[in-house]
């Protein structure tokens, strides 16, 4: 390898070292401020604000509603009944929130008895979401259920109607599918998340890695 092409692949190593670094820093920066925020009603009832999990380097997101109990209790974002079916469907398509998957909710705080959202809750917390989109980066969106697709995209948007289509949003893929708890009620509705999570592994191959193992599909 000649000396000039040696340099140029330390600068790019450099300059991509250094622009993970500055997300990763940043990242930090957004969990401190929203860990003490009270910027809505819901801080005045909430345990614990549950910022989300995953790897923040992943290049899927999944956004959910807003923490129920169990997260509340904990401050982790899906460790409840719901969490653990959606982990099962991760782990059947060959993604785990280690390597590919950060997910976080539309409100940050736990409504309580787990009501809906209000709209200026959602509207108050959407700033702290927007921001972890833009430092994650994600190639792909997954919008779990109508509050997110509503939260996110539009507040008119029907998740029965616009679920297993991709949506184009500020330059991002996005795949609306239904919430796990939604599955937990009626488990007819598994059928269709898993073609839904069908296309995301094949969108997956198509723009981030052709060789994404999954033993199912
Ligand atoms: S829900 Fe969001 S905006 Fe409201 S207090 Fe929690 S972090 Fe702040």
């Amino acid at each position: 390898m000649s000396k000039h092409a040696f340099c140029f692949i330390v600068r790019v190593c450099a300059s991509s070292y250094m622009n993970l670094f500055v997300m990763e820093s940043e990242f930090e920066e957004l969990k401190k401020i929203v860990l003490k925020c009270n910027a809505c009603e819901l801080s005045k009832t909430r345990n614990n604000v549950v910022f989300g999990d995953g790897n923040p380097n992943g290049k899927i997101m999944c956004i959910g509603e807003g923490p129920g109990y169990y997260e509340d209790m904990s401050g982790r974002a899906f460790v409840g009944k719901s969490g653990k079916l959606l982990d099962k469907i991760f782990e059947a398509s060959g993604f785990s929130r280690n390597e590919h998957i950060f997910i976080g909710n539309i409100v940050k705080c736990r409504p309580p008895e787990n009501r809906d959202p209000k709209p200026i809750e959602r509207e108050t917390c959407l700033p702290f979401l927007l921001k972890q989109i833009e430092l994650i980066d994600p190639k792909i969106i997954i919008l779990l259920g109508a509050t997110a697709l509503k939260g996110l995209i539009d507040p008119n948007a029907s998740i029965t109607r616009l679920r297993g289509s991709w949506i184009e949003w500020n330059g991002r893929l996005v795949m609306p599918t239904y919430h796990p708890s939604a599955l937990l009620r009626n488990p007819k509705l598994k059928r269709d998340v898993w073609e839904d999570f069908k296309a995301v592994i094949d969108k997956y191959r198509e723009v981030v890695d052709p060789k994404h193992f999954c033993k199912n599909h």
